[in-house]
């Protein structure tokens, strides 16, 4: 069970400001570790999401009206807790417009008036793949920008809903070119193949990728996915050793890694 210093003041600090993290709403699996070195990853937009994917935890439904307070408990939620690297998400919005892009440039922007010093990273939904949605995102200047292929382009249909395998590019595409780090992630143990993997490395970095995350799929509950395989260390390794070589200038991969698990080391250099 998670429990220290650090990990009660979070916990409060969330609770306190009615903010939602991914970290309980996912279940992950890295809460203690991440918690107790006080980092957390804040899910904007409420906690409800429209879409339901077969691998994730988040509850699905037709979400509340828009908080725009949550911008600023967010900001001082940083400030509060001195967060160096700041990890934010969100679920997806398909029921609004701009599929939330106006209250995530308006959250990156509080986040930056209160806390000049700290280092931003959204993880980001597709947005329908509307450009100008993601320019709203790419305009407010975090540092990195991720989003998530979650798997291997044939597995895609089964496991995303909504989404696309080459709209996902796309979007990191779009993030890549403005100068921004990308970021992307792949789940392991949904049934994809070796080749597959490598395959997906190569489209990630033909698009302008520099920094994967690789992890072992773990079933929330049992109506999920259940998992197809469960990858060895030794394997996750290798993948690592293989995308370094590819050419991404960071991949995390092992069975306990979350798109946004020790998120500060990926700030790039450009
Ligand atoms: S890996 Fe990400 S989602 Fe999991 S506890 Fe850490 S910050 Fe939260």
């Amino acid at each position: 069970m998670p429990k220290g210093e650090s990990y009660s003041k979070v916990k409060n600090t969330v609770k306190k400001h009615n903010l939602h993290t991914i970290c309980t709403s996912g279940n992950c699996p890295n809460i203690g570790d991440c918690w107790n070195r006080g980092t957390a990853t804040f899910m904007i937009l409420g906690e409800i999401c429209t879409r339901s994917c077969k691998f994730c935890g988040v509850k699905t439904g037709k979400p509340l009206p828009v908080d725009w307070d949550e911008p600023n408990r967010i900001a001082e939620s940083v400030k509060l807790m001195q967060v160096k690297h700041c990890v934010i998400t969100s679920v997806d919005r398909d029921d609004l417009e701009d599929g939330g892009a106006e209250f995530w440039a308006k959250t990156i922007k509080r986040i930056k008036e209160e806390n000049p010093e700290t280092t931003i990273e959204t993880l980001i939904p597709d947005f329908d793949g509307v450009e100008k949605d993601i320019k709203k995102v790419i305009e407010a200047k975090p540092e990195v920008i991720s989003h998530n292929l979650e798997t291997v382009e044939r597995l895609t249909p089964q496991i995303r809903s909504r989404a696309k395998y080459r709209r996902s590019l796309q979007v990191i595409k779009q993030i890549a070119e403005s100068g921004i780090t990308a970021k992307s992630g792949i789940m392991l143990g949904l049934g994809e193949t070796e080749q597959e993997i490598l395959q997906t490395m190569d489209d990630l970095l033909s698009v302008g990728c520099n920094v994967m995350t690789i992890g072992q799929y773990l079933a929330p509950t049992v109506d999920h996915l259940p998992v197809a395989e469960y990858v060895t260390p030794e394997k996750f390794e290798e993948y690592k050793n293989i995308g370094l070589k590819k050419g991404f200038q960071f991949v995390e991969s092992s069975p306990l890694v979350r798109s946004s698990y020790k998120a500060e080391n990926h700030v790039c250099s450009h």
